[in-house]
């Protein structure tokens, strides 16, 4: 199997796994790192994150007053442009796994850079018929090799979806959206958090509902501090003050 994608290797050329293009005569070359990824360097130059006083956000982007973890933060390095409008479609619906652990790499990094701690990191859960479709759930392995740049462990089996919801995105309104993914998530019954710090992880953050639900549901299991982290997003709110 190797000597026939060697083979292949040496006779086809690798497209973008981000842009989808082909190498071409204006200097578009793939640029190739390790497990037969390939990534262009137009791609790979609009990977920029934030500055780093801007990373940090409040988790919903409307705060409600009688909200039971008001304090809940969200740690967003990328804008929701650039690399990521086009990696993470490609990631979720273009049947590029390995575009999820490279950005959970780079968030790894990333976070390993800002001084990120934590006992345990665990993704948001995909519902069991997304995951057929998928075959694989982007925020674990974006979860899973953050967590082993940073030594963190990742556990993927933590959080449980309770119930099918729709797409937030298919949903323009923010009350809508947070009905959509209230009491959605519960811990593994098997699981005692006992007072550990533990950082949720999805793809994107928009309303910051679904990730706000998540962390909701570590606090039941007796967490003791949770941080919430999504790839990229576009906060027009920033709110560095609260780091
Ligand atoms: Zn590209």
């Amino acid at each position: 199997m190797n000597l026939i994608r060697e083979a292949a290797d040496l006779l086809l050329p690798h497209n973008c796994c981000v842009c989808g293009r082909f190498p071409d005569a204006d200097g578009h070359v793939p640029f190739e790192v390790p497990e037969n990824f390939h990534i262009c360097f137009d791609c790979l130059s609009q990977l920029v994150p934030v500055p780093v006083e801007k990373r940090f956000f409040p988790c919903l982007s409307e705060p409600f007053d009688s909200d039971p973890i008001p304090g809940l933060l969200l740690y967003m390095p990328f804008p929701y442009k650039g690399f990521f409008e086009k990696a993470v479609p490609a990631m979720k619906f273009n049947a590029h796994p390995e575009l999820a652990s490279f950005a959970g790499c780079v968030l790894g990094s990333l976070m390993k850079k800002d001084g990120i701690t934590a006992d345990l990191i665990v993704p948001v859960p995909l519902s069991a018929s997304r995951y057929k479709e998928r075959g694989y759930n982007q925020a674990g392995l974006i979860a899973s090799e953050a967590g082993r740049i940073c030594g963190i462990p990742c556990i993927d089996t933590v959080l449980v979806r309770t119930r099918e919801t729709m797409r937030q995105t298919e949903i323009t309104d923010n009350a809508m959206r947070s009905l959509n993914v209230s009491g959605a998530f519960a811990s593994d019954s098997s699981f005692v958090a006992d007072g550990l710090k533990i950082i949720v992880v999805d793809d994107v953050a928009t309303t910051g509902n679904t990730l706000h639900e998540a962390a909701s549901a570590l606090f039941k299991a007796g967490a003791g501090q949770v941080l919430c982290c999504a790839l990229a997003g576009n906060r027009a709110v920033l709110n560095a003050e609260s780091i």
